[in-house]
């Protein structure tokens, strides 16, 4: 068996293993569909080139050349599927694809000379794949990267690189090999399908990767964020509260913690409808998750309630830190949603006298600190 056929065989199996998975995963479907396509239609124009050595020659090659060109296209319409969902690439990718299929095609009725024509179409088939894959890279990186470390983002770009740049390399070698025989221009190209059906198997390897991380990442976090606003779900916040305070027994660390809870939310969600009510939680929440210290845990504890845990920070600190939360969210809710809201903070802080094996203590003592803020009038922040 050639090793054409061993590759191609594959690249068949992957592209199948791809349409599996974007039928059981329909949520995936957009990128997993175009990773299919890029296994299959590899895989089929590694078969057709075998062929093309024996039957119908310039026709089979220059459909393989057009199907592999077009894997590469799914290739990263997928990637870009996968990182960032919108469809940016097709306004040049697409353009750049008529072009090349129109030029493969031509290029047999422009000479009757079978060793120019597959050298013709080997370069451009070349060039096309070196614009393609060099050519999505920045953009595709920068895409990756929202979600993505720069060792994942790396992983995911390093196939579509090493191809590109092999494909630089062929257009070298065609460019300077004007007196070719027909061996050797059939070597060339075999070359280059070849590699670029072995770059195949390693974007394979890279993506699955990569899918797989990306389904345990979004398992973890639908497991511990709060659906609507992003944040720690409660049972998580739990948990860092536990951890935190485990710390604070080993370490001596103090630490704080905050309840907030938006004021007369009822008549909000009375007055302005419950999905405007939504609306405001999730303000709330974003203005709240960007202000709050990389190491502080900010979470949604309840209904239009959210929790605050400040390591390592006593209850001085906390309540200039809520002081200037409460104002900041106020401001920020009227400026987004042209609403006039406020919050009431209950802070407390760990005290030597706690002797509960447990953070309970410090939990009642910021929610009876909250009572009291409503009590006080609202909009203000009570510490102990
Ligand atoms: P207070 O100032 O004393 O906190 O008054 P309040 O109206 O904010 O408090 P109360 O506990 O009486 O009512 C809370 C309201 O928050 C009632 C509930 O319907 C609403 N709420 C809870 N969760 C959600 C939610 O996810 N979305 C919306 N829109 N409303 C919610
Ligand atoms: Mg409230
Ligand atoms: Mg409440």
């Amino acid at each position: 068996m050639q090793t054409e056929h061993v590759v191609s065989t594959q690249l068949i199996l992957y592209g199948l293993s791809w349409l599996i998975a974007a039928i059981v995963m329909p949520q995936e479907r957009k990128c997993l569909a175009n990773w299919a396509a890029y296994g299959l239609l590899q895989g089929l124009s590694g078969f057709l080139f075998v062929q093309s050595g024996q039957v119908f020659g310039n026709l089979l090659l220059t459909l393989a050349f057009i199907l592999n060109t077009l894997g590469f296209y799914a290739a990263m319409r997928g990637i870009e599927a996968f990182s960032v969902d919108t469809s940016r690439l097709d306004r040049w990718l697409g353009g750049v694809i008529i072009i090349a299929i129109a030029a493969l095609l031509l290029i047999p009725m422009t000479t009757g000379d079978h060793t120019q024509i597959r050298r013709a179409q080997g370069l451009t088939y070349s060039a096309v794949n070196v614009l393609i894959l060099l050519g999505s890279a920045p953009y595709l990186w920068k895409g990756l990267r929202k979600s993505h470390s720069r060792l994942s983002a790396g992983i995911g770009l390093l196939p579509g690189m090493l191809m590109g740049l092999t494909g630089l390399a062929q257009i070298v070698i065609f460019a300077l090999s004007i007196q070719i025989d027909a061996s050797q221009v059939e070597k060339l190209n075999s070359d280059n399908l070849l590699s670029s059906m072995l770059a195949t198997g390693l974007f394979n390897l890279a993506f699955i990767f990569l899918f797989i991380s990306q389904v345990v990442r979004r398992l973890r976090d639908s497991s511990q964020r709060d659906h609507l606003t992003g944040l720690f779900n409660r049972r998580e916040c739990d948990e860092r509260l536990k951890a935190i305070w485990q710390m604070h027994r080993r370490k001596k660390m103090p630490f704080s913690i905050a309840l907030i809870d938006l004021d007369h939310f009822k008549k909000i969600n009375d007055s302005r409808g419950h999905s405007f009510g939504d609306e405001c939680i999730i303000q709330a929440a974003t203005y709240l998750k960007t202000e709050v210290r990389q190491y502080d845990v900010i979470g949604r504890w309840g209904g239009e309630e959210f929790i605050l845990i400040m390591p390592d920070t006593t209850i001085d600190d906390a309540v200039k830190l809520c002081n200037r939360l409460r104002e900041g969210v106020s401001q920020f809710v009227i400026s987004t949603l042209g609403q006039p809201l406020t919050v009431s903070i209950g802070v407390s802080s760990t005290d030597s006298a706690d002797t509960t094996d447990g953070p309970s203590e410090i939990f009642i003592r910021a929610d009876k600190l909250l009572y009291k803020a409503k009590d006080a009038g609202r909009n203000c922040v009570v510490a102990a």
